[in-house]
């Protein structure tokens, strides 16, 4: 088995931030919060919170009153792909002090779209529903934006004319072409700016290039990071043994065969420590129990390490 990781592979300037800004936070060893998660990232908010990192959920700031002497002067992070406006002032009346780590192409649509609310546009948000980034751009329409999840909704939905057509930054690219196909044709006054985000654009002509010449590929990172998704989707269509894993944990051994060059890679969200673990952990568990000098009672090669369902951790 030979082992490689996507050379290009690594984590974005808005989540690269949006960590080092929590260690920064953590440093002197008191308690951050973050409402909700900072990166969807799982693994890595577990290493942050050991470092001192506490999730809260926002429904917790509905109790601002008893909160007051938990909370008061204590650091919170906003996270990488934005808050509602009406969640940070939340948390101020709770005492907490909110260290923006928006991502910088994420506070662009948001500027953009308070500017167009002021001057009497519509906002219409191509993305998730429940997505934290569309969420917190819709908190700024103060109720004139609509969110578009499927090229169906774009043609079935009511629109105003004198709308503002943006993206959720990790959508995918081709969805947000075709809605924009769409609702051209529908509205006469329609302003687009394609907001999707440019990193993930180039990771995928990357992770497509690099895909083709792998026998199987593993694309590390969190299982509900959309932008992930996007990337395992984009490896799968050129590679079909492709498998999006969060760690060693969710490794099949009946997915490989004798030989197969692996190639790893990961979202935008994934940090290069994942993926070197996922790498090592290949190399070792295959020098452990392959084929060297190990044969089977017909005098084959021993690969039964291969098939196991759960590999037995070290
Ligand atoms: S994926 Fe793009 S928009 Fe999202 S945090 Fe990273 S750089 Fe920012």
């Amino acid at each position: 088995m030979i082992v490689t990781i996507e050379p290009k592979a690594r984590p974005c300037p808005g989540v690269e931030r949006a960590i080092s800004m929590a260690e920064d936070a953590l440093r002197h060893g008191e308690t951050v919060y973050s409402i909700g998660e900072l990166i969807h990232n799982t693994r890595e908010i577990e290493r942050l919170e050991k470092l001192g990192l506490v999730q809260i959920q926002n429904q917790v700031l509905d109790q601002a009153e008893k909160l007051r002497k938990k909370y008061a002067g204590s650091d919170f992070l906003v996270r990488a792909h934005g808050e509602r406006q009406s969640v940070i002032d939340q948390a101020r009346e709770c005492g907490l002090n909110p260290i923006n780590a928006t991502c910088q192409i994420v506070r662009h649509s948001q500027d953009m779209v308070e500017q167009h609310i002021r001057d009497g546009w519509r906002i219409i948000i191509v993305g998730k529903k429940e997505h934290p980034e569309v969420l917190g751009l819709l908190d700024r329409t103060n109720g004139n934006g609509s969110v578009v999840s499927s090229p169906d909704e774009a043609s079935e939905q009511e629109f105003e004319e004198r709308s503002l057509l943006l993206a959720q930054s990790t959508v995918d690219p081709e969805l947000f072409s075709s809605v924009r196909r769409t609702l051209s044709k529908r509205l006469s006054d329609l302003k687009i700016m394609d907001t999707t985000c440019r990193f993930i654009r180039t990771r995928q002509k990357d992770i497509t290039e690099f895909s083709q010449g792998q026998d199987l590929m593993l694309i590390v990172g969190g299982k509900h990071s959309s932008n992930c998704r996007l990337l395992y989707e984009t490896a799968r269509k050129v590679n079909p043994r492709s498998y999006h894993i969060e760690g060693p944990k969710d490794i099949d051994w009946s997915w490989f065969q004798e030989g197969d060059c692996v190639g790893i890679s990961g979202g935008a969200s994934t940090p290069r420590w994942q993926m070197e673990e996922v790498k090592n952990y290949l190399e070792n568990r295959s020098q452990e129990k392959g084929p060297k000098g190990l044969k089977n009672r017909k005098g084959g090669i021993f690969t039964w390490w291969m098939k196991r369902k759960t590999p037995k951790t070290k």
